[in-house]
């Protein structure tokens, strides 16, 4: 325990786990094989900056390995630490189950404010970072692959799979080692906006279930719900962004670092985040609306939805009581701590939890992953035998029409959309859409059909272990 009281990130982890592992029966020992982190590596490097040698502490740490290659993402911030990366490679072992990706449980994170280097000194420290991890096999197409996460993009995971590349010069699947990656360099269509397009199909998903909606005391669709989302990194952005721009949901107010932007009649995200970029990350003297100084207070607003995207630990004994949002989705991992958790589910809160909810990163890593392996695009054989096909159909109905004078007219609209073969962007989204559709029913099966659980996290952990233990037991460990 902390001097707060609480239990730390990765104590509050095993605590929700154990949660779980009381209500099932995993027979002896299993329950701490499962639960335990496999090993974390610590590495210190050096690096040659501005005239001094500077020194980087980084982790990779994997917490299980009953499937392999194991997968999560590597994270820049100086809050980085042994017990965060531990606790983040777990809920990656349990993310990867529940979303039925093929992957073990692994996480890394360099202690590093990467505002304070320019681009050329990142590319060093990302390099030399990599280079100590690859000797390892802890980055390996087979083995680990990592992928972007708090502080790292696109641009460090191109580094990465560089780095790799030159050494490893004969692997022809170089381009697997890591995911995240830039379209021109071996990534895939739709892998940024990925884990905020997963946090709005799992709305979606919540919201197609009367019954589900009404246990968090409401109704309808997404349309019209007041929502305030914590953070506008790559996930709280996009996440925000498709649910307003394409669902009606309305932001009523963004917390960032430099306090919160509230709007009753609703923000235009793309708007803030463009003012944003141009204001060194800041909203504070956004002008379309009111800044509250104590951003952290605007969780406590009063709302429909309350979309935490930002890190862990910021919802915790302290205000847990004063959130009135009636639902919860977990955008970052770990945002609730374990007496949050319970604090918030006496109160009647639906928390739809983060194992879940932002799954669709490492989902459509999985299908990077994948494309890297097969060496060909998603979509590239079938497209235009599809478009082909549609044609065919639509040529014989307007043949028809004609020839039998019955004056049918398909819409242009109708014919655009039906007449486009599926792109890999397309792919990619409807791939994403199914896992995040099936792994909810997974979830709510067992909140809806076991009297012993009463909410999603439990239903998570519970569906996630049985998976994992089956692997263990079909293992004969
Ligand atoms: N860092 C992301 C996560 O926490 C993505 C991991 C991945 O794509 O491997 O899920």
């Amino acid at each position: 325990m902390s001097v707060s009281g609480e239990p730390s990130f990765r104590e509050s982890v095993d605590l929700m786990f154990k949660r779980a592992t009381a209500l099932m029966d995993l027979g002896p020992g299993l329950e701490e094989k499962i639960r335990v982190c496999n090993s974390t590596y610590t590495v210190r490097f050096g690096v040659r900056l501005r005239g001094k040698i500077e020194t980087f502490v980084g982790y990779r740490s994997v917490h299980s390995e009953h499937m392999e290659p194991v997968k999560g993402g590597i994270r820049y911030s100086l809050g980085v630490n042994q017990d965060e990366v531990e606790a983040l490679a777990a809920l990656m072992t349990y993310k990867c189950a529940l979303v039925e990706t093929p992957f073990g449980g692994s996480k890394g994170g360099l202690c590093i404010d990467p505002r304070k280097w320019d681009e050329h000194e990142l590319e060093q420290i990302t390099r030399r970072f990599a280079y100590e991890l690859i000797k390892r096999d802890l980055i390996n197409p087979a083995q680990n692959v990592p992928a972007p996460d708090m502080g790292t993009g696109e641009r460090e995971m191109a580094w990465i799979a560089d780095q790799y590349a030159r050494m490893n010069t004969t692997d022809i699947n170089a381009k697997a080692c890591v995911t995240g990656k830039p379209p021109h360099a071996g990534g895939i269509q739709g892998r940024v906006e990925a884990t905020g397009r997963g946090v709005q199909y799992a709305l979606r998903e919540f919201f197609r279930y009367p019954e589900d909606a009404a246990k968090a005391g409401l109704s309808g669709d997404l349309d019209g719900k007041r929502v305030v989302v914590q953070g506008l990194g790559n996930v709280g952005y996009h996440a925000a962004k498709f649910i307003s721009e394409e669902d009606g949901a309305k932001i009523i107010a963004v917390i960032e670092r430099d306090g919160a932007i509230v709007n009753d009649a609703g923000l235009d995200i793309e708007d803030l985040r463009q003012w944003m970029n141009r204001h060194d990350g800041l909203i504070a003297a956004y002008p379309h609306g009111t800044h509250l100084a104590d951003g952290a207070a605007a969780l406590e607003l009063a709302c429909d939805i309350l979309i935490p995207a930002a890190m862990e630990g910021v919802i915790h004994l302290g205000n847990a009581a004063n959130i009135k949002a009636p639902l919860i989705i977990e955008a970052a991992n770990g945002p609730i701590t374990f007496g949050a958790d319970e604090i918030l589910r006496k109160k009647g809160c639906v928390i739809i939890p983060d194992m879940y909810a932002n799954a669709g990163g490492v989902t459509v890593s999985y299908f990077e992953w994948v494309k890297n392996l097969s060496h060909i695009r998603f979509g590239r054989m079938q497209r235009r035998a599809e478009e082909g096909r549609s044609r065919l159909l639509v040529e014989e109905l307007e043949r028809l029409s004609s020839a039998q004078n019955l004056g049918w007219q398909l819409t242009p609209d109708f014919k655009k959309k039906f007449l486009q073969g599926s792109d890999e962007l397309a792919l990619v989204r409807s791939g994403l859409d199914d896992t995040m559709r099936t792994a909810y029913q997974a979830m709510r099966e067992i909140w809806h059909g076991r009297a012993d659980v009463n909410d999603l996290r439990v239903a998570a952990y519970i569906v996630s272990i049985s998976r994992v233990a089956k692997t263990y037991q079909s293992k004969g460990l």
